[in-house]
């Protein structure tokens, strides 16, 4: 009898299902909009392939952050990046640049028109949420001008908790957006999406390179330190004397399970700046709750914001005044998350 367990990658189960007479899917659950969120998926994909069972998250490995768990799963994990030549891959491996610019020169020209092989998603939620920012409303070109947006549903094309549990091949949205520029043109906008999504390969290579430096308090500077770190509840944060957009970003990730990038930068600098809590509690806390959960997006952005990832200007230091008079000068964003 060969089962298989997976915890993310469903995009790729049409390719191996036939392979295997029992098949898992077990991914990491905490929060109930991460179950309604996942459950969701897998009920779709039951619908597909009646023998997928969902199973408790069950990890052979004792850290909770990693992300391949089994060897079908890391064979797998290669198809899931976008720069996908031998080449290029090899060269990733041992040599991966530092920094993000460098990564992205690096990458870019490996970047095919298309990719041949890429695997065509079903599930409405992601066909329909594709058709409405892409062809029915055009979002995709201006998306440059709207991406920092805080409230809403256009700013940005919200496909993260697709991504992330791989119910959504990444390569089959880079073609979604090469063929929407042949279609409706190419601007800064649409290179933008690219853009955003070689930071998500480049946190992955990054990762491949540093492990679990990744999870040390002092990121990839100096001295490591695993040492353990506090967990806290939304309760325990709202305790807190924090700023009120502080709150309703609480409110916003404990309801809804996701928050904007802006939202989640002017978020993790309040944490780290002005409450001076452990970049890593906050982290957990984001993996715990956000749908689009992603081991190497969340820690890779989480360091990058405390000063020890890969940002050579150290802290980044966010003015919750001046961010709200560039992105959210009437505080719509407080109006409608905050309870107080
Ligand atoms: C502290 C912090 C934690 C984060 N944790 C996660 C996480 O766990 N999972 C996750 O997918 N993203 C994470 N991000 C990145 C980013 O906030 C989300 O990918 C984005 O908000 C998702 O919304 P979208 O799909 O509309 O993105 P869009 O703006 O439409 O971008 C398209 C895609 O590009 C990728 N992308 C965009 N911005 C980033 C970025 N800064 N880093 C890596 N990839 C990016 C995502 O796959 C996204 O779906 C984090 C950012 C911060 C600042």
């Amino acid at each position: 009898m060969k089962s298989l367990t997976i915890h993310n990658n469903l995009c790729y189960l049409p390719k191996i299902i036939d392979d295997y007479d029992r098949v898992y899917f077990s991914p990491k659950i905490s929060s109930k909009a991460q179950k309604d969120f996942l459950t969701a998926r897998f009920l779709h994909l039951k619908t597909l392939f009646p023998k997928i069972e969902m199973s408790d998250y069950d990890s052979p490995v004792p850290s909770d952050f990693l992300a391949w768990n089994s060897s079908e799963e890391k064979k797998l994990a290669k198809d899931r990046i976008l720069p996908h030549q031998n080449r290029l891959l090899n060269d990733l491996q041992f040599n991966v640049p530092e920094g993000f610019s460098s990564f992205r020169k690096k990458a870019e020209k490996f970047l095919p028109d298309f990719y041949e092989e890429t695997i065509t998603p079903t599930d409405p939620a992601i066909i329909n949420r594709l058709s409405y920012f892409f062809e029915q409303h055009q979002l995709a070109s201006s998306y440059f001008e709207t991406r920092n947006g805080l409230v809403g549903s256009n700013y940005s094309t919200q496909l993260s908790p697709f991504l992330s549990c791989g119910a959504l091949d990444v390569r089959y949205l880079y073609n979604y957006v090469k063929k929407y520029e042949q279609e409706f043109g190419e601007n800064k906008s649409t290179y933008w999406i690219i853009f955003e999504l070689l930071w998500r390969e480049f946190f992955y290579w990054h990762y491949q390179k540093h492990g679990n430096l990744y999870f040390s308090e002092n990121g990839l500077r100096a001295e490591k330190n695993f040492s353990s770190f506090p967990k806290y509840t939304f309760k325990d944060l709202h305790q807190l004397e924090s700023p009120r957009f502080f709150r309703a970003a609480l409110n916003e990730l404990e309801q809804t399970g996701i928050l904007s990038n802006r939202v989640r930068q002017i978020f993790a600098s309040i944490w780290v700046n002005d409450l001076n809590l452990a970049w890593r509690s906050g982290a957990l806390l984001f993996e715990e709750n956000l749908i689009d959960y992603d081991v190497y997006s969340n820690y890779g952005n989480w360091m990058y914001l405390a000063g020890v990832g890969v940002d050579p200007r150290g802290k980044r230091y966010f003015n919750l005044e001046k961010q709200m008079a560039m992105y959210d000068p009437n505080r719509s964003y407080e109006k409608k998350w905050s309870k107080d």
